[in-house]
């Protein structure tokens, strides 16, 4: 399927592994220009070259903190005008409610809502300009079906979808559009990490807590970059441009619910 961006520039955060470079890659296989970005050089640059090699699109690497200032104005510096932006960051911890003074709350709501907003918001007037742009902000299932371990991602990932309900329908007259998509196991390095955590505090040895995990998603499996990256490029799309403020689950079925 064509989904009609050829030529357009996307602005791809946290990506040189996992959720965001399976953005990356789906994006770049739409025949779209990437900047693409993560905190570490060597591997960013290794993903940059991966991409180029297989899809031949333009691809510039900006290694810097996209949850800090700066990091934003350096992205945004090589990309002013892009057509479509994929907010990423790293996840807050694991961990107890009680572990988390004012700090934490204060990091978790910069990465994982301020850090998304502030990029909406220098970007989303030149696609309006445009009239076309398209925005998706990688959340979490936590947002539907809050995860008792991860009450900072609950928290802080709840206040962009709230924001992003309202601008969504502000900008979408223009073709602009802002979509959520939420990950519910996605085999990343993250998620082996979480794994590992939560099996060591269960007491469990992590191949058979993994395999439990496993058991209990309706698909009977964990996701993978590719196609949580696929469902982003679609809605990416010149023709979906009436899917807005939506947030859609790639959970393999573990939120259980009607709707
Ligand atoms: P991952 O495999 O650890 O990859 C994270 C990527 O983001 C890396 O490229 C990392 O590179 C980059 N990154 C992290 N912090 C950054 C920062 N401050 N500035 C720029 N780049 C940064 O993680 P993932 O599984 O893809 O998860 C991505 C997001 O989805 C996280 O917020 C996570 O909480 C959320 N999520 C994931 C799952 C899942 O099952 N995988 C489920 C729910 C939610 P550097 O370290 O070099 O910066």
């Amino acid at each position: 399927m064509d989904l009609g961006i050829k030529g357009r520039k996307a602005i791809v955060c946290a990506s040189s592994q996992g959720l965001g470079r399976g953005c990356a890659f789906a994006l770049a296989r739409e025949g779209v220009d990437l900047v693409i970005n993560a905190r570490t050089a060597a591997p960013l640059e290794a993903t940059a070259e991966a991409i180029r090699r297989e899809t031949g699109v333009r691809v510039t690497a900006v290694a810097c903190d996209i949850t800090m200032p700066e990091g934003r104005a350096a992205v945004l510096a090589v990309c002013p005008d892009s057509d479509i932006l994929v907010n990423n960051a790293g996840g807050p911890p694991i961990g107890d409610f009680r572990d988390w003074g004012e700090a934490q709350w204060m990091k978790a709501v910069n990465d994982n809502m301020i850090t998304p907003i502030m990029l909406i918001r220098a970007v989303v007037d030149g696609m309006i300009a445009r009239r076309f742009g398209r925005i998706v902000n990688i959340t979490s299932r936590s947002v539907k079906s809050p995860l008792p371990s991860l009450g900072l991602s609950n928290g802080a990932r709840a206040g962009l979808t709230g924001f992003v309900a309202g601008l969504s329908r502000q900008v979408a007259k223009h073709n602009v559009t802002i979509n959520n998509l939420l990950p519910g196991q996605i085999a990343t390095d993250r998620q082996v990490d979480g794994l590992k955590t939560l099996s060591a505090k269960a007491g469990q040895d992590y191949e058979t807590f993994r395999r439990t995990r496993m058991s209990e998603v309706p698909a009977a499996r964990f996701g993978t970059a590719e196609e949580f990256g696929k469902a982003c490029a679609f809605l990416c799309g010149a023709d979906a441009g009436y899917i807005v403020g939506q947030n859609l689950l790639i959970d393999g079925g573990v939120v259980n619910a009607t709707m």
